[in-house]
């Protein structure tokens, strides 16, 4: 099996072949392209595992790019913000990217999140075809289809990132318990240490602002718990 490829969406040239040279090091295939449309196109025709994604590029910014890459196919995006408020608006406009980081950052933690990354995306691989495929979660009115990994809400299809939909199924599996930041980023994301519970959280708002507010219940200071709507009350 030949390395992971990764697609790196990088204007600024210094950044994206230090980024290319280290990820070459660490055993993947590098390809980088420096604008939003060539970002679209090279994603289409080299089917890349993985996208690391500028947020502002020229052209199609990196919102428009991330939105266009997954529609297409999905594939995990680690996005690159210049802020954290910036992050934090991202999230909020669930724009699907499955991780971000604030530059400057280092290539250690870098390589560390893409490692993640795929390790998930490659166990939710092998999880995906099971001899008996797990049985639907309904709670009210959300199906959770954990083998076609599909949801819907009142009948209506969700689109979930790859991230949301693992994150919401962990949830789910555990009605009514309360499950910490930590935990979840454990077995959601494969970290760890605890240095990123505010991925957690973003990701959390990204699911609510999609499948409704009603689902989960923030415990402060500790973390989440699934709550199974009631069955809908007319009048
Ligand atoms: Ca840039």
């Amino acid at each position: 099996m030949s390395a992971p490829l990764i697609l790196i969406v990088e204007d600024e040239p210094t950044i994206a072949s230090a980024i290319a040279r280290r990820l070459t090091a660490e055993g993947y295939r590098a390809q980088t392209v420096g604008d939003g449309l060539a970002a679209v196109l090279a994603a289409a025709a080299l089917s890349p595992e993985l996208v690391l994604l500028d947020v502002m590029l020229p052209g199609i910014d990196g919102l428009e790019v991330c939105r266009r890459v997954q529609a297409e196919r999905p594939v995990p995006v680690l996005m690159l913000t210049a802020r954290d408020d910036e992050t934090d608006k991202l999230i909020g406009l669930g724009v699907g990217a499955d991780d971000y980081m604030t530059k400057p950052f280092s290539m250690r933690e870098l390589v560390a999140r893409i490692k993640a990354l795929l390790r998930r995306v490659e166990r939710a691989k092998q999880l995906g075809a099971p001899a008996v495929p797990d049985a639907p979660i309904q709670a009210g009115d959300l199906l959770i289809d954990r083998a076609s990994r599909r949801v819907t809400r009142a009948g209506d299809e969700v689109h979930l990132t790859p991230t949301e939909f693992d994150l919401l199924v962990f949830l789910a599996e555990s009605p009514r318990t309360v499950l910490t930041r930590e935990k979840l980023l454990e077995h959601v994301w494969d970290w760890v240490d605890a240095s990123g519970t505010r991925t957690v959280d973003s990701h959390i708002k990204a699911v609510r602002r999609k499948l409704g507010a009603d689902l989960i219940r923030t415990v402060h200071g500790v973390g989440y718990a699934f709550e199974p709507c009631e069955e809908a009350e007319d009048g």
